[in-house]
């Protein structure tokens, strides 16, 4: 760390003409982060990596300087603050550095969620995208996943922020409040500075079939006469051309069952929008998603919850159908990829009917349908991922300390029931050989397996919420502590996994 102290003393003692200069010297110390070097007024800032954490180095006499919480010192004769990236500092550092506060991002064609659930992951991300035409939203967790890892939206928030503080990345990032079903949980979002919501109508979806006629003339009937005149006059004996040329018609029975389905839903998210997304400041993405069902979403139906939403005044950025086939956690596509190309062509021609993009949910590892993504919808979609995240982040463990993974695997197999009931998966516990018969060698090809994939992709919570009988983490620490200690190892496996995404939906990652 005497490099780093050395280097305090010329931070306090620069100009701002000696700010590159710094920048430069700074690429030459391992423990500190260059591109996170900025200046403002008399302060010097930058990023430092201690043994156990990263600190915020900040010099020099400034308001900035004095409403960060940190430890005062010096270095020879310069004063400075060792400040924790903690959730207060992130707020000061918004305050200040504008690039660091999210915004919404539906200009942009395209969109990925890069959802973390630990935290760390931002950085390698950030330096898989940083001066391409896509635009992360780098904070997105839904509600279950923040009760699963003990997260907060601040929380998640906050590591974005000193991951685009650190990175120097000014070109806009988004944070979304992913799956919120509730009021009170879009409010929290929204107060916290989110600047997306997705909205999961899935209470409200009456989740029917066709063959299910008793139920949906039991919800048919159930609205009030004016209503359903309303309805009836608005959709049938119509043609609706969409912009591609293709008609849509509905039949009584097509429209009793949409209405069974999803009249209730899009009446909840007209509300939503009127009384929480349309009054908020700056501007919100708006997802509506209604994938969270049984079967796939027909073409009629997205169409009958679209219209309705864009005459309602709705401003919907992007719209969740659920596919055909399955997008299972974690693992590729199952399903036949002729159907997926024609039903996701419908879908598409739908979505820019009426102006949205459509966001393709469980988007990890999808690769055999990405081109087909990519293809139809002339690069303009929002994917979102997660948990292929938090697996790079175990295979940097699997590699650098085997031991520690063991021990995470035997646990996780004890929790596999648990975790079922949140995430429906296929995996079978008896196809993964018992780690302990695999060399270290072996161990590393364990998660290229879908079975091994899935039952750590869903275990997460379990993982890092477990303690022992003292109330301490028996992995949460050490799971963080070696993803610092070997955080390049990690970046590099975000930047090869997510590249391979971006590759298969048509971009050129290098
Ligand atoms: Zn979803």
């Amino acid at each position: 760390m005497r490099n780093v102290a050395y280097f305090i003393q010329a931070a306090g003692k620069a100009g701002e003409k000696d700010f590159l200069a710094l920048k430069q010297q700074a690429k030459k110390i391992p423990e500190i982060y260059s591109e996170s070097c900025h200046q403002l007024a008399n302060s010097f800032l930058f990023l430092v990596k201690e043994n156990t954490a990263k600190k915020l180095v900040v010099t020099g006499d400034s308001p900035l300087y004095q409403e960060l919480e940190g430890k005062e010192q010096s270095a020879g004769d310069v004063r400075f603050k060792e400040c924790p990236l903690s959730e207060k500092n992130s707020k000061i550092i918004q305050k200040y550095f504008p690039f660091t506060r999210p915004v919404p991002l539906s200009k942009y064609k395209t969109t990925i969620g890069l959802g973390d659930r630990l935290g760390p992951a931002s950085p390698g991300h950030i330096r898989l995208l940083k001066k391409k035409k896509i635009r992360p939203v780098l904070a997105q967790q839904s509600k279950r996943e923040l009760d699963l890892t003990g997260r907060s939206f601040r929380g998640v928030l906050s590591d974005a922020v000193w991951a685009v503080f650190q990175e120097d990345y000014q070109e806009g990032f988004g944070a979304d409040g992913d799956h919120l079903k509730t009021m009170a949980g879009i409010k929290e979002a929204l107060a916290e500075g989110y600047t997306m919501i997705t909205l999961d109508c899935s209470e409200h979806i009456h989740d029917l079939k066709e063959t299910d006629s008793g139920e949906i003339d039991q919800v048919y009937q159930a609205l009030p006469q004016e209503k359903k005149r309303a309805l009836e006059s608005r959709f049938l004996g119509r043609e609706f051309t969409l912009k591609s040329g293709e008609t849509l018609s509905f039949t009584p029975d097509d429209l009793r069952l949409n209405v069974a389905i999803y009249q209730e839903a899009v009446d909840f998210a007209v509300h939503v929008f009127q009384e929480l997304i349309a009054p908020a400041a700056g501007g919100v993405d708006f997802e509506i998603s209604i994938d969270e069902t049984t079967t796939s979403t027909h073409p009629l139906g997205h169409f009958f919850v679209a219209a309705q939403l864009i005459e309602a005044g709705v401003k919907v950025d992007s719209m969740a159908p659920r596919f055909c086939g399955e997008f299972q956690k974690g693992i590729d596509y199952r399903g036949d990829i002729k159907e997926f190309t024609r039903e996701f062509r419908e879908h598409q021609r739908i979505a820019e009917h009426f102006g949205y993009k459509l966001s393709i949910h469980s988007g990890s590892d999808k690769f055999s349908v990405f081109p087909i993504i990519g293809r139809e919808s002339k690069e303009t979609f929002h994917l979102k991922t997660a948990g292929t995240n938090w697996l790079e982040a175990v295979r940097v463990i699997i590699q650098a300390e085997p031991e520690l993974y063991r021990k995470i695997h035997a646990f996780a197999l004890t929790r596999l029931a648990e975790a079922k009931k949140y995430y429906h998966i296929s995996a079978d516990p008896a196809a993964v050989p018992p780690v302990d018969s695999l060399t270290d060698e072996e161990l590393i090809t364990l998660l290229n397996k879908d079975d091994a994939r899935q039952i750590i992709h869903i275990t997460y919570g379990e993982i890092l919420q477990a303690r022992d009988a003292g109330g301490n983490y028996l992995f949460r620490d050490d799971i963080y502590r070696c993803l610092l200690e070997n955080e390049n190892l990690y970046f590099q496996f975000l930047h090869d996994h997510i590249g391979r995404h971006l590759e298969m939906l048509g971009f050129d990652v290098n």
